[in-house]
């Protein structure tokens, strides 16, 4: 895959190319001439181009690339018609060049929804983000940990377990907020970077871990994810998701079912809903009645597949991290389940906590215009959701 700023530093290069050739390489003044003209016509066209596929206006990426791939067929056509051998040679791979550009681009990503300041929330206290009595989250890098409870008084659980290497950051967080420890660890799903400090935090806890049974595979040591879908494109995120680890952890011992009914007895109030899709066994965690929840990775409310907007968290809605998202029927009707829940507060697993009315509105946009904003432009499990991996 090609990301967009490097196309763009191709483009440069190729209108260089092309200015100059004629005065090096022999050729007709007609062919000379051409080749100026298309330097042109590249440099217009690239200027015109929204790399980043951020602003309005001109050509957005997969345009480009049509006109990559016009010019392409052209050059190679032009090759074959050449009599000097080198001339053939250099044109010919130059068209080659623009075929590979237009087929390796990488595409743009979905659009997502704009998320005014006014559709966010949370409170920083000490090392967490408050976002109701009962609820709080650390930012572990480019991930979020929550802690269902209250400060004061109760049972508190650990919503997910952040990066590798992140326990002393979560148990820091713990000890400031609650001085005690978790009844229990739960689980949105088992991807490497929810479940990074798991096998630490149980331990250093002592406590159980609860998934949906669809995650055990991952829990168990018995199955790795599937293979992430680099082709979402998106950034740097997507770009390199093929070298992410896919698991499994192997905690055995520790690993729970969440209870069949939905109910979670250790938090009265709460409950949890299966939220497939960006994982099989993937889960939500929603408190009727004050309308919270915690939504783990069934939508972001940062653009995942960009490593600028995963590490600035700026703030806009998606459908879950693409590249890791192996069922886009199943994660469409959990963006619409949780959407027709029509929560007050949320917290997802990256970017930051949304609230109130202007959130709900980008939650039901998304929901509703999903093929069109929440879909990527291409991965190999739309349409066709992926096997999940067993070890043998
Ligand atoms: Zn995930
Ligand atoms: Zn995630």
């Amino acid at each position: 895959m090609i990301p967009p700023r490097l196309h763009a530093s191709l483009d440069a290069a190729s209108v260089a190319a092309l200015a100059v050739a004629p005065a090096v390489l022999p050729m007709s003044p007609a062919t000379g001439r051409a080749l100026r003209l298309t330097a042109l016509g590249l440099a217009a066209y690239s200027l015109f181009t929204r790399y980043d596929g951020r602003h309005a206006g001109g050509l957005n990426l997969n345009e480009h690339r049509v006109l990559d791939a016009a010019q392409g067929v052209a050059f190679c056509v032009a090759a074959a018609m050449q009599d000097s051998r080198a001339l053939r040679t250099a044109m010919g791979g130059y068209g080659v060049l623009c075929l590979g550009a237009a087929a390796l681009a990488a595409p743009l990503p979905a659009p997502g929804v704009a998320l005014p300041s006014l559709a966010l929330t949370g409170v920083k206290m000490d090392r967490v983000t408050e976002v109701a009595a009962d609820l709080a989250y650390l930012r572990t890098g480019i991930v979020n940990v929550a802690f269902i409870g209250r400060p004061d008084a109760g049972d508190w659980v650990l919503i997910d377990a952040g990066l590798p290497g992140c326990a002393p950051a979560i148990l820091r967080a713990a000890e400031n907020r609650f001085g005690r420890p978790p009844v229990a660890i739960l689980l949105t799903h088992a991807h490497f970077d929810h479940v990074g400090a798991l096998q630490v935090l149980a331990d250093h806890w002592d406590v159980p871990v609860y998934a949906h049974p669809l995650e055990r595979p991952h829990l168990d040591g018995d199955a790795s994810y599937p293979p992430a879908a680099p082709e979402v494109g998106g950034g740097t995120m997507a770009t390199l998701s093929p070298l992410f680890p896919r698991g499994p952890v192997r905690l055995r011992a520790r690993v729970r079912d969440l209870p069949a009914d939905g109910t979670l007895p250790m938090l009265p109030g709460w409950g949890w809903l299966h939220t497939p899709g960006h994982t099989p066994g993937h889960v939500s965690f929603w408190k009727e009645c004050t309308r919270v929840l915690v939504a783990g990775d069934a939508f972001t409310t940062t653009q995942q597949e960009s490593l600028r907007d995963a590490v600035a968290q700026a703030p806009e809605l998606h459908g879950p991290p693409a590249y890791f998202t192996s069922d886009w029927a199943a994660a469409e009707a959990s963006v619409r389940k949780l959407a027709a829940l029509e929560p007050d507060v949320v917290v997802a697993g990256h970017g930051p906590a949304g609230a109130g009315l202007r959130f709900r509105k980008a939650l039901h946009e998304l929901a509703n215009g999903f093929a069109r904003i929440g879909l990527p432009p291409a991965s190999r499990y739309l349409g066709q959701p992926a096997e999940p991996a067993r070890l043998s």
